[in-house]
């Protein structure tokens, strides 16, 4: 078989790395990765459903392909991943080109409908989904995706996560392990453990280990050079988490934390369970602790009942943690949430003229503090080319921030030291020492 594949992929980092994992599965099938949709046999929409916005990006996509189809009715389609979970067999009836419809917890079932077994659909519960080892088809040489768990029990009254990805579920750490020793061996040098709440790893498991213990034994792996991990629920981030990520040399200094309001009122009916309060004295700790930390945050802005004054605790918020990067969104209605049952839902005028306050307060707060390193010799992680400009190399800081400087493709996967000579809003421009 000589059949060429092709993935498409929206949304966070978990679809990019299941999107690696269905790669992983066509690659070891046999099948070569086309170099767009237009010349493949086989395409996978990998979908993410977190915001209406994504859900648009789906449609206008599943939309081209059905010309394409006509062209080449050999041509196989398959919906994956949140949207996929979400609606089903109906997608077949909206886009009856459609051949086979799965969810995130059914990668691994993928294969049956490559092999031409008469499916159309996985989407069942798949407990053990957490136990299979599935292939996965890395795109970079540098760093890496691992999973450590699936899933997210949390119910954030905004989000579907819960619905598409279902139950919190952790990986065995023995599995963890072995599949970060076949990355150091391959020359792999960070890895970037993956979950909706990192830190209750382990909390459901019969094993007898948390996340600091995960992360201890990740970090003495000889080869791995640093290690990250995303995400973290501000309510379950433990002192025992913030003195291993200080003892432990590897653990990068950075922490996406994401506050989602600076009102205790919005962030009760959220379901978050922490009030700003809590949040922030757990910002002091990080900060007392690990005073060279980056921080960075996601804001939802017009969340149902979001009166002026619970927005302006938002954006005093945002001043006073001085974050280093935030990802800001307008509250997007999303079905079976609980949020959709809320009162006083706000305009989308007022959600847009929120969102650029924010973006605007914050623009200011990372240059600034981007400009602060000016003159630092800071060290690097070389990625690759970078995607901006050919002539030079990309890497990143410990604490994340995207450097690009001049230097040899030999230096891709060096530690570097690099001197920051320039500023910008969202990286940095440098030179080797
Ligand atoms: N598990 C992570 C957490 O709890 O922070 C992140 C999950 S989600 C993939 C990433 C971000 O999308 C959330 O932190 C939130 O800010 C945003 N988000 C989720 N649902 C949303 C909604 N209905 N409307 C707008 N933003 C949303
Ligand atoms: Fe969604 Fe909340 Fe779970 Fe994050 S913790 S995935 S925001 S329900």
């Amino acid at each position: 078989m000589n059949k060429k594949y092709f993935v498409w992929t929206s949304g966070c980092q978990m679809n990019v790395h299941d999107s690696e994992k269905i790669a992983g599965i066509f690659t070891e099938t046999g099948h070569h990765k086309a170099e767009g949709s237009d010349d493949a046999d086989v395409i996978v929409l990998n979908t993410c459903s977190i915001r209406e916005k994504a859900e648009q990006k789906f449609y206008s996509e599943i939309g081209r392909l059905k010309k394409l189809k006509k062209h080449n009715p050999g041509l196989k389609i398959a919906v994956a991943g949140c949207i996929a979970q979400q609606k089903g067999e109906t997608l077949f009836k909206r886009f009856p080109y459609v051949d086979f419809v799965f969810g995130p917890n059914n990668i691994d079932n993928m294969q049956k409908w490559i092999d031409g077994n008469n499916v159309n659909t996985a989407l069942e519960d798949n407990p053990d989904y957490h136990t299979k080892i599935l292939p996965v088809r890395r795109e970079g040489q540098v760093r890496a995706w691992v999973s450590i768990m699936y899933g997210c029990d949390n119910f954030c009254s905004y989000c579907v996560v819960p619905y598409t990805r279902g139950r919190e579920r952790s990986r065995a750490s023995t599995d963890i392990l072995s599949e970060v020793e076949s990355l150091a061996e391959e020359g792999f040098k960070e890895v970037i453990l993956l979950g909706q709440n990192v830190n209750s790893y382990g909390n459901k498991s019969s094993e007898d280990i948390d996340f600091p213990g995960l992360l201890q034994k990740i970090h003495d792996i000889n080869g791995i050079q640093r290690v990250r991990f995303v995400t973290s629920h501000p309510r379950d981030i433990s002192g025992r988490l913030i003195r291993a990520m200080k003892d432990q040399p590897k653990v990068c200094e950075h922490v996406h934390l994401p506050v989602q309001s600076g009102s205790s009122k919005i962030l009760g009916l959220m379901n978050r369970r922490y009030t700003y309060k809590e949040y922030k004295e757990k910002i002091d700790i990080l900060r007392k602790t690990i005073p060279e930390i980056a921080i960075t945050t996601d804001i939802i802005v017009g969340f149902p009942g979001e009166k002026e004054e619970d927005f302006q605790c938002t954006i005093n918020a945002l001043s006073e943690i001085d974050y280093d990067g935030i990802f800001a969104f307008k509250y997007s209605k999303r079905p079976d949430t609980k949020a959709l049952e809320l009162p006083d839902h706000i305009d989308e005028r007022t959600k847009s003229d929120r969102l650029s306050k924010v973006l605007e307060l914050q623009e200011g707060i990372t240059y600034k503090k981007n400009k602060r390193l000016e003159g630092n010799i800071l060290e690097i992680l070389v990625e690759g080319e970078s995607e901006t400009d050919p002539e030079r190399l990309t890497g990143r800081t410990r604490s994340n921030k995207i450097v690009n400087f001049h230097g040899d493709k030999k230096d891709i996967g060096e530690l570097l030291k690099v001197r920051i000579l320039e500023a910008k809003q969202h990286s940095l421009y440098g030179e080797k020492v």
